[in-house]
């Protein structure tokens, strides 16, 4: 991400300034990543921070290339999007989850929560609505237990169609996040337009939390106007304890950043989760 002029932001992905035959070079070994098991998910813990105590985690994939080695998904996402195989790894990164969170609750006896990315191109699928009740379904996981986050990139598709599936899928107790808060273009009364429960505000206003007076105002604006709407707001990329102290007296309900945990792999979430069991 850059920051443009004084107070807008703009966002970029890297694939954007990747010469053509770099894409068609990182599309062509995605092709073959899926079937040969080369995905991994990562889980970034989001704390409550009204009780300091982990509520649940955000799932980020991780593709390591025996012949590309780690890929970000900064680089490869959009890349998938445009190749459509995005449909394919979103859908086994969904399950995956669920399966996952499901398995960390029974051993914890705690419904944490599992927030998963959902591109645009898998919310235009007209299956969408069906994967996510069958990841639900066949990993036993409680619907209240996910979170599906989409981007404020969904105003500039075919906006009745996703969100009557979100509507849907909200009504079934699934919860919605609106994710990069604030980067996007829609304008604020969209917002009530959609089905939402969760607004997360975007990393570059946490950034600029601490010398930027605009930043401190915009977020301070979006926790109340969230808090209005009934939504929980959640800031992301929280780095150092100045930011988390500031959210902290704005009355932000949750963090996730470095400052409590890099995304960790299966076995660190269970190394995570351990000290909170024995309050
Ligand atoms: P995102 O959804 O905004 O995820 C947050 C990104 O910020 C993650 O990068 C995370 O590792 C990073 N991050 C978290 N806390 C901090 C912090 O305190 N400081 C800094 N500098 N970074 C932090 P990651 O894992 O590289 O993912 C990048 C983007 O790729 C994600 O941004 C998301 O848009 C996309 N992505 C990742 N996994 C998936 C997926 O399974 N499906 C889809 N459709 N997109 C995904
Ligand atoms: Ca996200
Ligand atoms: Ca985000
Ligand atoms: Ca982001």
């Amino acid at each position: 991400a850059k920051e443009e002029g004084k107070n807008t932001f703009v966002v970029y992905d890297k694939s954007m300034h990747m010469p053509f035959n770099e894409r068609m070079n990182i599309e062509k070994h995605l092709r073959s990543a899926m079937i040969n098991n080369e995905f991994q998910l990562h889980y970034q813990p989001q704390v409550e921070i009204r009780t300091g105590l982990i509520s649940g985690f955000e799932a980020l994939i991780r593709w390591n290339s025996p012949v590309l080695g780690f890929v970000s998904p900064l680089s490869f996402i959009k890349i998938a999007e445009d190749s459509r195989l995005i449909i394919y790894i979103g859908e086994w990164v969904l399950r995956e989850a669920c399966n996952f969170m499901k398995s960390i609750n029974d051993r914890t006896g705690l419904p944490y929560k599992i927030s998963v990315n959902i591109s645009i191109i898998q919310l235009l699928q007209d299956d969408f609505v069906e994967i996510v009740l069958d990841s639900l379904k066949e990993s036993g996981l409680a619907p209240n237990c996910l979170e599906l986050e989409i981007t404020e990139s969904i105003f500039m598709e075919s906006f009745e169609n996703t969100v009557s599936k979100l509507e849907f899928l909200k009504s079934r107790g699934i919860r919605i996040a609106l994710d990069d808060f604030g980067t996007g273009y829609s304008s604020l009364s969209y917002l009530q337009q959609l089905p939402i429960s969760t607004l997360k505000m975007d990393k570059i206003f946490i950034d600029s939390l601490v010398e930027k007076a605009y930043s401190q105002s915009f977020v301070q604006t979006i926790i109340i106007l969230g808090h209005k709407m009934g939504l929980e707001v959640v800031a992301e990329g929280v780095e150092d304890a100045d930011q988390l102290a500031f959210l902290k007296e704005s009355d932000c309900d949750k963090v996730q950043g470095y400052l409590i945990s890099r995304p960790v792999p299966q076995h660190g979430v269970i190394e995570l989760l351990e000290p909170q069991r024995r309050h």
